[in-house]
This record gives structure tokens, C-alpha cells and sequence, in this order.
């Protein structure tokens, strides 16, 4: 950590901060020009990080060299974090994902249909909101521990793993009972509180980017989980908040490829929350694996026009069919292989 001390700063100001930092157990190594006086701290990072030196009389900045992430980082682990679902489905260091499935799950008809259609299709794994996280109260909610139920059971029918989301932290065990990855949404990317229970419990997880948050906050974010002990880590990009209103959101793909370089952990696409629009979700999806990306996830209804949910942004199971067909010469042309052993 820097601190680099106001134009003409006092001595005394200079050394109460010296003090301080000798006090908490770590080294001052003064850079001291005419004018300027810049302190190089040497030192327990929690611990300097914890002194509130901003506001002293004569500092200007406080600089923080290092980051504030460690076991996410590719600097703490060089090669890409594999993360196993079930018995066949993988993702990580060349296994591409592929989690396809409703908005919210509706019906057991709805996800029986969608089961079996991004099977045969080739999805590697199924997804579907119990527990929905809505803007407005009076949207529909989710059909929680019956909407689990069906999920599952349309999942099993197939085969394939089930990804949902854990929108509160006091259903976080109900959830783990039925899914085999348990969903961060984006609203819930800074929900310490869940990410330590998440951290905890033995299930892979799978962390949205926050709506507005810098590639910084989602490492720290994704840290919790890993300090807690579960290596089983998977990130998505769905999509950051700017200016543009013709799409939902817009896909940081240069986030993406400044993710796999930053950390081992696989990191997805979602350009179905990303777009809002069923249109773009197809091109979106290769352009994330041309970025990178470990895999993507979208959303397919059997009939969209009535979705409870993410209508306009879910693709039918034919739309679903034909993305797949566009992804697998794309995912050989890049030297990978589809998740699913
Ligand atoms: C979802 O995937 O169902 C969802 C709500 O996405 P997000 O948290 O990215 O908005
Ligand atoms: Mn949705």
C-alpha cells in the first residue's frame, strides 16, 4: 500500500501516520521529495487495509498495490479450475457447459418438455427458477419447493444435472437437497452473508456478475466462496448495466477474456439475461466462446409467448436445436470439447 502524503504535509502529519502503521505491526519506508512525501507500507494486508488513513490531516491517497483477492487468482493457481456435476457433466479447462432451461419453472409438463428437448439437443445441464428474484413483488414469484420438485424430476428423467437459483440464504440447504449447482443471482453477488454459507456447504456453485459490478468486485466476491473451503466455483457473465436501452443489459465480453486471464475459475456466458432478446442470444453465445468463455447459458420455453417469465428472451426448443448446432463446430474449431463424459 501507498500513501501519498498532500503537497507540503508537516512532519508531525507525516509522522502520525508513520506511528500509526509502526503501532499496527507494519514497516513505513518514507519517499520524501521537496514537496511531496509518499510512505511505501509494508505489512499485514488485513491489517493495514483496516486503518482508516484517507481522512488524516496532510494524506491525499491511500493506494492499494495489492488486490483484494487471492485464491481466485491465476498469480495463486496457474491452471483452470475443472468443476465436476454429477457424473458426466464438467466444466473447466477446455469442457464447455451447457446449462439450457426455463426462466421459471411453471409446470411439470413446461420442464418435461424442456428436459427433453435441450437433451436431445445437447445441453449438458438443465436450469429453471424456483425461487425467482423479481423488480416488482407482484410478479410472479417462483413456485419454491414445488418448482424444485419438478425440476428435479424432469432433470432426472434426462439425465442431467440441475442448476437453480438460491435467492434467500435461509433456503440455501432446501435448495441443495434438489440441485446439484446452486445459483448466485446477480442481485445476490454482494450477499456476503449467502456467499459464506454457500462457501461452506459442499455443493459447486455457479456466481452471476452483479448488474453493476467492476470485474474487482466479482473476484472478491467469488473469493468468500473459496475462503469458505468450496473450490467448486463457476462465474457468469449475464450481462452489466450501461447506457444502451435496445438491449436488456450488455454482455462485457472483454470482461469475460479479462476473467480467464485473472482467474482459473470457468467462467459463462448468459446472453440470454444479457440481450433480453431471443435474436442476439445465438451470436452472442459464440462470441463469448470465441472470447473464452467456458460455456453458456440461456434460456429455452416450449412456448414462449405464454412464459411466465423471460419470454422474449427465451429461445424455443427449435431456436435452442439450432444454436446448438452452430455451437459444436465452433467449440471443435477452438480445440475444445463439449462438458459431458
Ligand atoms: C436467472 O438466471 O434466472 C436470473 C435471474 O439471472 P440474473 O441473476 O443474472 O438476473
Ligand atoms: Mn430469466
Amino acid at each position: 500500500m501507498l500513501v501519498v502524503m498532500r503537497d507540503h504535509a508537516s512532519q508531525d502529519e507525516i509522522q502520525h501516520v508513520v506511528d500509526l502503521l509502526q503501532e499496527a505491526g507494519a514497516q513505513a519506508h518514507l519517499s520524501g521529495g521537496e514537496i511531496k512525501t509518499i510512505i511505501g507500507v509494508i505489512g499485514d494486508r488485513e491489517i493495514v487495509y483496516s486503518l482508516e488513513l484517507q481522512g488524516l490531516p496532510g494524506v491525499e491517497e491511500v493506494i492499494r498495490v495489492l488486490k483484494p483477492y487471492k485464491l481466485v487468482s491465476r498469480d495463486f493457481k496457474a491452471e483452470d479450475t475443472v468443476v465436476r456435476i454429477g457424473p458426466h457433466a464438467v466444466v473447466g479447462a477446455g469442457d464447455i457447459a451447457v446449462i439450457a432451461g426455463p426462466c421459471s419453472v411453471e409446470s411439470e409438463e413446461q420442464m418435461a418438455k424442456t428436459a427433453a428437448a435441450v437433451k436431445a439437443a445437447g445441453a449438458t445441464m438443465l436450469r429453471g427458477g424456483a425461487y425467482k428474484p423479481r423488480t416488482s413483488p407482484y410478479a410472479f414469484q417462483g413456485l419454491g419447493l414445488e418448482g424444485l420438485k419438478m425440476l428435479r424430476a424432469a432433470a432426472d428423467e434426462h439425465d442431467l444435472p440441475v442448476v437453480t437459483e438460491v435467492l434467500d440464504v435461509r433456503d440455501a440447504q432446501t435448495v441443495a437437497e434438489w440441485a446439484d449447482v446452486l445459483q448466485v443471482g446477480a442481485r445476490n453477488m454482494q450477499n456476503f452473508m449467502m456467499l459464506d454459507e454457500l462457501g461452506k456447504m459442499g455443493k459447486p456453485v455457479l456466481m452471476k456478475r452483479g448488474l453493476s459490478a467492476t470485474i474487482e468486485e466479482v473476484l472478491s466476491a467469488a473469493e468468500y466462496i473459496l475462503k469458505g473451503g468450496n473450490r467448486d466455483l463457476i462465474l457468469c457473465e449475464r450481462g452489466i448495466r450501461t447506457f444502451e436501452t435496445y438491449t436488456r443489459n450488455t454482455l462485457d465480453l472483454s470482461g469475460v477474456a479479462a476473467l480467464r486471464q485473472l482467474t482459473h475459475l470457468p467462467v459463462l456466458v448468459d446472453p440470454s439475461h444479457a440481450t433480453g432478446r431471443r435474436e442476439l442470444v445465438g451470436v452472442m453465445c459464440r462470441a463469448g466462446l470465441v472470447a473464452g468463455a467456458d460455456g453458456v447459458m440461456v434460456e429455452v420455453h416450449p412456448d414462449p409467448e405464454h412464459a411466465k417469465c423471460d419470454g422474449p428472451q427465451s429461445l424455443t426448443p427449435d431456436g435452442f436445436s439450432e444454436l446448438m448446432e452452430s455451437l459444436r463446430p465452433l467449440i471443435e474449431l477452438q480445440g475444445l470439447r463439449l462438458g459431458w463424459t
